[in-house]
């Protein structure tokens, strides 16, 4: 379902992802660990086109975008290939100035020129999946993290991507509120939803996650099922980096 072939980011000389070739089912759910720097934010930003890689294929379903140095893709192409996705965020990056239900109808009606009532019921029950539908009228200042992350979870799955990306979606949270977020996510992946996420968070990983993507200095060292990384890793970088998560 999503495919990365031969990928490779650089940022002037600093190659940052080398070579990566993992492939993801649909309905999966993977966890991208590894070192701070090691490149899992690049790694999703190369999956939804923030970044655009340097060499190498995306694929998401039936979408595919091959990249070579100097060759410019389609502004076109790159927005198809990014409505595939939604993306959650470390720090929610809610909209400050629209309510809970505001934010999660905005790419609907802005982006897909949905009429507003069809894109209120859809945020509506999107809400009520993330157990946020009685405070759809709130402001997002007026919203715990763990609450905005929800928000902001309920209006990356609004236009139905096919995968939900997220990057750190529990780190800026205490562990009761990350709890919740933990919680959401779950119920999704009981449910089907493809996701590739970037976490430190065990209890994410280990509870959420089927499938383990170990990342440092930008190359794929393991990966596998949660159970076999996690409690059996083969190689000593991620027996070392696995040890200072517990
Ligand atoms: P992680 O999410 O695993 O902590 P990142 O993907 O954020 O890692 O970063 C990987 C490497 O890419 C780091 O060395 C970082 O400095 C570099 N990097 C990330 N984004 C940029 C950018 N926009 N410009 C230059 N270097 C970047
Ligand atoms: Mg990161």
């Amino acid at each position: 379902m999503i495919e990365l072939s031969n990928l490779e980011k650089r940022f002037g000389d600093n190659v940052v992802l080398k070579d990566i070739n993992v492939a993801m089912s649909e309905g999966s759910v993977t966890a991208l660990v590894g070192p701070s720097g090691g490149g899992k934010s690049t790694l999703l930003r190369c999956i939804n086109l923030l970044e655009i890689p340097t060499s190498g294929t995306v694929r998401i379903g039936d979408e595919a975008l091959s990249f070579r140095p100097g060759v410019k893709v389609a502004t076109r192409d790159i927005q198809r290939l990014r409505r595939q996705t939604g993306m959650v965020f470390q720090n929610f990056q809610l909209f400050p100035h629209c309510t809970a239900i505001g934010n999660v109808m905005e790419g609907l009606v802005t982006v897909l020129k949905w009429p507003a009532d069809k894109a209120r019921a859809r945020a509506l029950s999107l809400l009520e999946k993330v157990g946020m539908a009685h405070k759809a009228d709130a402001w997002p200042a007026t919203l715990s993290g763990g609450q905005q992350q929800r928000v902001a979870i309920a209006r990356a799955l609004a236009p139905s991507p096919r995968v939900l990306l997220c990057d750190e979606p529990t780190s800026a949270l205490d562990p009761e509120l990350a709890q919740e977020v933990v919680d959401v996510l779950g119920q999704l992946a009981v449910e089907g939803t493809t996701m590739v996420m970037a976490t430190h968070d065990l209890r994410l990983a280990s509870k959420v996650a089927r499938e383990v993507v170990f990342l440092e200095a930008g190359v794929v060292v393991e990966k596998g099922p949660v159970d076999t990384v996690f409690r059996n890793p083969q190689h000593q970088r991620t027996k070392r980096f696995i040890a200072t998560l517990r």
